[in-house]
This record gives structure tokens, C-alpha cells and sequence, in this order.
């Protein structure tokens, strides 16, 4: 297949390539160049991209595909039937919104581990599914294996990890939607913690904390954690532990602002929460903000689904256009949301770039999103491992 006429903007901020030819064989990008001096093979299907401009699928780091939140639209007592059924639902409006890989931070009844085997097996379309299994915390945390003591934390990891995490979610402070506990203490002690991160790394797992808490992120980060999620109240000095460090920072910068304000009413979030949530939110961004100047490893994510509307656009790129509100370039933001998480994920010989070699997963805009990350608004093809299942330029118009 070739993708022709298309312009592939440059994740570096350089000068774009103009007028190209993407052929794609399989799964992956066979080759890139301009369209003089890049042969199109005459048994190639050739999908016209003049004035569209292709990028690599965009990458969510923090994503729940069965997000259940208290309100009046809470599902109770769901069986994880129908769990799987609303997290393969929720899967395939990810990637049809241009989202080719997602991260699950905390999925319930191992539903995350069946629904990415039938996505990977090619039984269903779906994003490439990296999940923690199940938020392991200490009783009463913000999660649902709840266990206590260094032996419990060590068996707990091991079970998400035989289940087929490839991450492990901790809770390590409490979250903003909590009615117990105090969002910046540190309940882990420090062999629960030390512990839980040991044995995820001899297994050559990764470890994530949900994080409000400086005070806990200082602790995770002595105990070697690799990445911290939310992060409402990091200090600059927690911030700049993390740059030395190289701890990965998943700022979920939607869910505190004032766009998701839509999604709590709708579900019927009650007052409280929504005061809670004004009120963290005036911290968070000033946090995003320190944590660009002081060059922390940003990788997108949202806690929210993907697709999840968000003033006038989707919840992943609404969280790329915050990014560029509180200082980073457009290029920087969309690298972001591409090639910054497939280097948390240590998958970035594979994804997250455009580039011979890679999988094919390539999303088309109409302008170029290093010059105004709002080009992102205007998604319109989506292409995963060398699959169509995006095009509407080409969709059937509708008689009316
Ligand atoms: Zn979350």
C-alpha cells in the first residue's frame, strides 16, 4: 500500500517532508521520501493524501477502559461480561480517534488481559494494549488489591505479572475522588514499597504511582520507582528529583481543568467533587508548568477514555493542547503524545515514530501539528499496523 502526496511533518521541528510516499508492506512502513524519487510499485493500492499531513499514531499512558466513577450514571453490581464488552467498546473508539497505543493503568476482573489478547489475536480492531492489571495498594488506598506487609505486595505483583501485566500500578497517595485518607500523605511503608518495586524489576516490569503526594513521590522515587501519575501537588524539588532521576511524569492535566468539567456533570459528580476538582486544578497546572521548565520526561496520558469529548475535541488531544498552554513547544507536545511514550515503554524501535522499520501506525490531520498543535482537532484517517480503519475522505457520503 502507498499512502502518496501526503506531507510528514517532522517530530524535531524541522522542515517537514513535502509531497511524499509512505508505502507501507504489512505491518510496518517499508519506506519514506519525497514522491519524486520514491517508485511506487505498480501492484501497490494507493490511498491519495494530498494536503493531509501524517504523523505517527498518537500514544495515552494513563487510560481505564472501564472507568466506573461514583455518580448518577455508575454502573453497580457489572459483571466482568459486561466489563470486557465496555472495555472493547471503549477500545475501539480509542483507535478509531487516532489513538494506536494505550497504557492501562488499573483494570478490574483481568477483563484488560482478555480484551488485549482478542485485539493482538486480530479478532477485533484495537489499539496496542501495554496494561498494570489491577492497582495494587495498601488497605484503604486509592485502588483494588489491597494488600499489607512486604510478602503481600511482593505476591501481589507477581500475580498481575503472571496475568500478563508488563506494568504494575501502585496507589501510592490517595486521589482527588476519595472520601477518606489525605491526598498528600505517604501510607506505604518503606519495605511495602521498596519490596513491590524489587520484585517488578527482577521481573523486567515497570512501576507506576498514582501520586498526588509529594511527600510519597520523594519516597517512590528513593525506592526507585519509574514513572508517577497526576502528581496535583509536586513541589519543584520533588520535580527536580524526578529530571535527575528520570522518573517518567503522566500528567492526566484533562481531568483537573475546566473541559472535563462536561464529562463530571454528565455522569452527575456531586458538588463536593466538582469544588475538589477546581480547587486541585489550580495546583495541577502550575505543576505541568514547573515540570516543562525543568525538563521531566512528559509522557501523555489522560484518565479519561481517549475519546472522551472534550471541548469541542477528544480528551487526548485537548491534553496535548494543555500541554502547549503551559509552555511546551507544539513539536514537543506531540512528541508527547508519540514518541516520548514508546520510549517509557521501551518500544521505541517499534512505534512512535515514522520511519522504515516501524510499524505502520499513522494518523492523517489537515495542517501541521508542530506549528499549531490544534491540527490535532482534525483527525481524519487512522491506520494501525498497515490496516485502514480510519479513512473519511474516502467514507461512502450519506444520501440524506
Ligand atoms: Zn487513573
Amino acid at each position: 500500500m502507498a499512502l502518496v502526496g501526503g506531507n510528514v511533518a517532522d517530530l524535531a521541528g524541522k522542515a517537514p517532508l513535502l509531497d511524499a510516499v509512505v508505502l507501507v508492506e504489512g505491518e510496518r512502513i517499508k519506506a519514506i521520501g519525497p514522491r519524486a524519487t520514491t517508485p511506487v510499485p505498480t501492484d501497490a493500492t494507493v490511498v491519495p493524501m494530498q494536503g493531509k499531513w501524517l504523523i505517527p499514531g498518537l500514544m495515552n499512558m494513563h487510560v481505564h477502559l472501564a472507568l466506573n466513577l461514583p455518580g448518577a450514571a455508575r454502573i453497580y453490581g457489572e459483571t466482568a461480561d459486561s466489563m470486557a464488552l465496555r472495555t472493547l467498546d471503549n477500545a475501539q473508539k480509542s483507535l478509531l480517534s487516532g489513538v494506536t497505543t494505550i497504557r492501562l493503568t488499573g483494570s478490574d476482573a483481568g477483563v484488560d488481559f482478555t480484551v488485549k489478547r482478542a485485539i493482538d489475536s486480530g479478532m477485533f480492531a484495537g489499539p496496542r494494549i501495554h496494561t498494570a492489571g489491577s492497582s495494587i495498594v495498601a488497605t484503604g488506598g486509592h485502588g483494588k488489591t489491597e494488600v499489607n506487609g512486604a510478602a503481600e505486595f511482593a505476591k501481589a505483583v507477581r500475580e498481575q505479572i503472571k496475568a500478563g501485566a508488563t506494568w504494575i500500578k501502585l496507589g501510592i497517595s490517595g486521589g482527588i475522588s476519595d472520601t477518606h485518607g489525605d491526598i498528600g500523605a505517604s501510607p506505604f511503608t518503606d519495605d511495602e514499597l521498596k519490596t513491590a518495586i524489587e520484585v517488578a524489576h527482577r521481573n523486567g516490569v515497570k512501576v507506576t504511582g498514582h501520586s498526588g503526594s509529594p511527600i510519597a513521590t520523594d519516597v517512590a522515587i528513593d525506592a526507585g520507582i519509574d514513572c508517577i501519575e497526576h502528581g496535583y501537588f509536586l513541589t519543584p524539588d520533588v520535580l527536580r528529583k524526578m529530571k535527575a532521576k528520570g522518573v517518567w511524569y503522566v500528567p492526566t492535566i484533562v481531568v483537573s481543568q475546566s473541559g472535563a468539567r462536561a464529562f463530571y456533570k454528565k455522569i452527575g459528580s456531586p458538588d463536593w467533587y466538582l469544588a475538589r476538582v477546581d480547587s486541585v486544578g489550580k495546583a495541577h497546572i502550575g505543576v505541568l508548568r514547573t515540570a516543562i521548565t525543568t525538563g521531566v520526561n512528559i509522557a501523555l496520558g489522560t484518565d479519561q477514555y481517549p475519546w472522551e469529548p472534550n471541548e469541542g475535541t477528544t480528551a487526548t488531544v485537548r491534553e496535548a493542547e494543555i500541554y502547549v498552554d503551559a509552555g511546551m513547544t507544539p513539536a514537543q507536545a506531540l512528541r508527547a503524545a508519540t514518541i516520548e511514550p514508546a520510549r517509557m515503554l521501551g518500544v521505541d524501535s517499534e512505534v512512535g515514530l515514522l520511519k522504515p522499520g516501524y510499524y505502520a501506525d499513522i494518523v492523517a490531520v489537515d495542517s501541521d501539528p508542530t506549528r499549531a498543535i490544534g491540527a490535532l482537532r482534525t483527525i481524519g484517517f487512522v491506520m494501525k499496523g498497515g490496516k485502514i480503519v480510519r479513512n473519511d475522505a474516502a467514507a461512502v457520503p450519506t444520501a440524506n
